[in-house]
């Protein structure tokens, strides 16, 4: 099936409001294994709605519509729909009822134009609103189908999934099962080397990558006629690629990097301690973001100036004298003196260069060393960072001190 959005609202040309409807149900059709071939917006114009509905079903058999269902004269989207899928308006009791249900619940007044919204084409599927007034509903007129959903999201999204999802589930040959595998530490690039064959010769399940802040994610795709079919298929591509990429995989169910680790922490009990310099505190609030984290973490310390790591930390003036703030001596001091004066039995520190300045040939912008205590254990990793986008490298280092983290506990099941 191929579809098109209809976006309705003039607020939506004027930029007053963002579009989330289209990028929810664009979503949502994908992964019911329906191609969107076309977004549209139109405002609250009824010539214009016309011309954009028969542009749409030049290409597409089903065209959802959001917004202008509303009671108002300028509410005319289910009405053009109607009349374009040749069929007419009748009074629905059951709206009615529904409407009229709807404001002795809220304690407010029906007005006569709200009887407006019971009106509703005979031959459709209706479905009721749950959260406001305006049912919603799906018409059918020789091959094409009409979906109509309400504007406001919180009335919108309620219908899509109650009634319109399981309409077009009906209506489809194939459903659409995915798993998005979320890596860190390997670019795009490296992915793409390591599944190269698998990317090649896929056609169902399909692979895709997509990079982000270090982070890079491999979905994997199928559609078949039945879900176990879908979800047998990708089991086995995921298999196969865990085979090859499983230590990088740091999540197969959406879930963040830092909640990942935090919740091995928690699950473990391990205590954890950090000292930051050149992140100054941007590992502590990733970690205390986090329900539950108070259970495992101890303290933070930003340790920014030479004074504070010697002072708060215990690093010698030799260190730092001999090998500078930012080396692989200082940040394992960093870590040791942490895990000296907390005890806790994971102390991670972080000393780098952030930029866009003070970078030199031997020590350019983004070298960054993380320095990990894990019960006793010392150990260190230097990180290259190419570019001198300050936020971008102090955040590359959080999500890189994260994965230290997760390799040291080791990833089991959370
Ligand atoms: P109402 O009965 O509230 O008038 P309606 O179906 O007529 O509902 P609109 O009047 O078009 O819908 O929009 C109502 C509100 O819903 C908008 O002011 C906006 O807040 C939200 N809305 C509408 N369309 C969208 C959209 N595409 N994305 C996000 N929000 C939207
Ligand atoms: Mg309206």
């Amino acid at each position: 099936m191929k579809a098109s959005l209809i976006s309705v609202g003039t607020e939506l040309l004027f930029g007053q409001i963002t579009n989330t409807n289209a990028v929810y149900l664009s979503g949502q059709l994908q992964l019911l294994g329906i191609d969107v071939l076309y977004h549209y917006t139109v405002g609250d114009n009824p010539d214009r709605l016309r011309r954009v509905l028969r542009l749409a079903y030049e290409d597409c058999d089903l065209v959802i519509t959001t917004g202008g269902l509303g009671p108002t004269q300028d509410d005319l989207t289910k009405e053009i729909l109607t009349e374009e899928l040749h069929d007419s308006l009748v009074l629905d009791r059951r709206a009615l009822d529904a409407i009229e249900g709807f404001f002795k619940q809220v304690g407010r007044p029906m007005t006569e134009n709200n009887k407006k919204q019971a009106y509703l084409p005979a031959r459709a599927v209706i479905f009721r609103n749950a959260y406001g007034t305006a049912p919603g509903f799906a018409l059918e007129d020789g091959g094409r189908i009409a979906i109509c959903l309400p504007g406001p999201p919180r009335e919108m999204k309620p219908m899509f999934e109650n009634d319109a999802r399981p309409f077009l589930a009906s209506k489809s040959q194939s459903v659409i099962f995915y798993k998005l595998l979320r890596t860190f530490g390997l670019g795009e690039s490296s992915l793409e080397t390591a599944l190269g064959d698998l990317i090649a010769a896929q056609t169902d399940p399909t692979l895709a990558t997509y990079a982000k802040e270090g982070e890079c994610s491999l979905r994997i795709a199928s559609k078949r006629a039945t879900e176990a079919e879908a979800r047998a298929a990708v089991e086995e591509t995921e298999r196969a690629v865990l085979d090859r990429i499983g230590a990088y995989v740091f999540s197969d169910d959406d879930a963040e990097l830092a909640q990942v680790v935090a919740r091995r922490l928690i699950a473990e009990g391990i205590g954890f301690s950090c000292a930051e310099s050149c992140t100054g505190g941007m590992f502590a609030a990733e970690m205390t973001d986090i329900p539950g984290i108070s259970a495992v973490f101890e303290r933070g310390i930003v340790a920014y100036s030479n004074r504070a790591k010697t002072e708060e930390l215990g690093v010698s003036r030799e260190i730092l004298e001999r090998y500078g703030a930012v080396s692989r001596e200082c940040a394992l001091a960093m870590a040791q003196g942490l895990a000296a004066r907390t005890g806790s039995r994971l102390a991670i520190a972080v000393t780098g260069i952030a930029g866009p300045g003070g970078g030199t040939p031997e020590k350019p912008v983004g070298l960054t060393y993380i320095a990990c205590v894990f019960d006793g254990a010392a150990h260190c990793e230097e990180i290259r960072m190419r570019g001198a986008d300050r936020y971008r490298n102090r955040r590359h280092a959080v999500l890189s001190m994260l994965s230290m983290i997760l390799r040291l506990v080791g990833a089991g099941e959370g």
